[in-house]
């Protein structure tokens, strides 16, 4: 048989901080299989589709082919989760293969996810089911799809191995790609070892790789700080204009990026309500859509107390730049979010109090969020009928459009940014559990739809309407 071909990985963060990072070896898989492949991402990294498909591939995309050279690490990190601070989470069921070129030219971590215990794991078994591994794939290029940062997901591969939940699924490792694995909590377990100069070195790592800017800045370690809180603030702005909730904001899933990661219990808004939470572990509504704003910035204050040291040698004065910069937070978000409202709105001028309006009457007639935005391209074409069909409150409604009617939108420019197609939850659920048993045919019809989500294409209603109402109502993704 031919050789395996090379993969260029590196090990910049292991480098940096060995400290974060734990050599370790993936479960043998009894018998990978794979189920979904990228094959344009594969592409960008360098890696011949072809080759990954054959078995020493997919072995690679399991863990159990370590290239020559390679070391495979789990990342050490801390994190406040539901607000309760751990201060040992890590890689408790992944591994972190090493980083690739990508085609764009900035390095990529390839990183695995179901991998097997690590010394992380606690209580864990180390493996993920099938099901959750592909919701991932989705939404994730969903999001992609949506011009949203995210990790990508490069393959789900079934592993043969039998995973024990509520009942005994089929297990998989999902391989996702990142611009980094960096994220808040890792700093906050690096300021926790009170070892500075490993603070230093995260610090410094993390700048290199996603806001090299800072480098030059008078406060490096301040303008890092800066610019995570500018990219969060962009990041939370995207996920609330599409609706989308995370479901599980800790802040070991609170990316230096700016990239969305962990997809876990999230899913996209139908009726529109700031209270809506589809986890059935977030008990309180913390992470409920309306909340996430303010929990970014939470999680952001948490960075903050982590870069600390860093900032300024007199305490008072760090914690005054701190403060500083973390105030600028809500200004960011403010200005993506009503930036984007006029967009969804097709307004070239300041939407003002015609956004806030908006809101009262969507909430109070439960209106499908995406179905909405959509519907009033329509009217902005000259039929006020798909909207008014949306709605109870019809006098209330004629007012709104008459206002908004008034500021001229621009139709074209609205289908730009208003998706029509999004991975609705019944039909993620439809999915996987057809996956599950063996039939990637509704995976596919449904990833067909939503990497292409602002073109309209007959054939696809299913995928633009919301779920049955009985179905919403009892909706929980964990
Ligand atoms: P998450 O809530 O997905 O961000 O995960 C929080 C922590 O739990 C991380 O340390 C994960 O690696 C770990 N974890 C989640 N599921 C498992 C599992 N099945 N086995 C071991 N560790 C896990
Ligand atoms: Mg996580
Ligand atoms: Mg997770």
């Amino acid at each position: 048989t031919a050789p395996a071909p090379v993969v260029p990985l590196t090990h910049h963060f292991a480098e940096a901080v060995p400290e974060l990072a734990l050599p370790w070896r993936a479960d043998e898989a009894p018998d990978p299989r794979l189920l979904v492949l990228n094959e344009p991402l594969a592409a960008d990294l360098g890696l011949a589709p072809e080759w990954l498909r054959t078995p020493d591939g997919l072995r690679l995309l399991v863990g159990n082919h370590v290239p020559e050279g390679a070391t495979p690490v789990a990342q050490a990190y801390a994190g406040h989760q539901f607000g309760n601070y751990s201060p040992r989470l890590g890689d408790g069921r992944a591994l972190l293969l090493g980083e690739l070129p990508h085609a764009d030219g900035r390095p990529r971590d390839l990183h695995l996810k179901g991998s097997g215990r690590t010394p992380f794991a606690r209580g864990g078994d180390g493996l993920a089911a099938v099901g959750p591994m592909l919701r991932e794939y989705v939404v994730s290029e969903a999001m992609h799809a949506l011009g949203i940062p995210t990790t990508r997901s490069l393959a789900v591969v079934a592993t043969g191995t039998p995973v024990h939940r509520e009942t005994v699924l089929p297990g998989a490792v999902l391989a996702r790609v990142a611009s980094s694995h960096l994220r808040v909590g890792g700093f906050q377990y690096a300021r926790a070892t009170d070892d500075v100069d490993l603070l230093r070195r995260l610090a410094d790592h993390a700048i290199a790789r996603h806001h090299p800017a800072a480098a030059t800045a008078e406060r490096p370690y301040l303008a890092l700080f800066e610019a995570v809180v500018a990219a969060q603030a962009s990041l939370v702005a995207r996920w609330m204009l599409v609706g989308f909730i995370h479901g599980v904001m800790n802040t070991d899933n609170t990316t230096i990026s700016g990239e969305t990661i962990d997809y876990g219990p999230c899913a996209f808004l139908e009726a529109f309500d700031p209270a809506t939470v589809y986890s059935s572990i977030d008990h309180g509504g913390r992470y409920a859509y309306g909340n996430q704003p303010a929990v970014a910035q939470w999680n952001l204050a948490r960075l903050a107390e982590a870069l600390l040291p860093l900032l300024a040698d007199d305490q008072d004065e760090a914690i005054a730049l701190a403060v500083e910069a973390l105030t600028a937070f809500r200004a960011e978000y403010d200005a993506a979010w009503s930036t984007g409202m006029r967009a969804k709105l097709g307004l070239s001028a300041d939407a003002g109090p015609l956004v806030d309006d908006l809101l009262v009457l969507l909430q109070g007639d439960h209106v499908d969020h995406t179905s909405f935005y959509r519907a009033l391209s329509h009217a902005a074409r000259g039929d006020d009928e798909p909207v008014r069909g949306l709605f109870l409150d019809l006098a209330a409604v004629d007012a709104w459009l008459a206002r908004w009617h008034g500021l001229g939108p621009d139709a074209d420019a609205m289908d730009r940014v208003n998706p029509v197609y999004i991975p609705r939850n019944h039909l993620v659920e439809e999915a996987l559990a057809a996956a599950t048993d063996g039939d990637l045919g509704p995976l596919d019809r449904l990833l067909d739809a939503v990497r292409s989500p602002f073109v309209e294409r007959p054939g696809l209603e299913r995928f633009a309407t919301p779920a049955p109402r009985d179905f919403a109502d009892a909706y929980r993704t964990f």
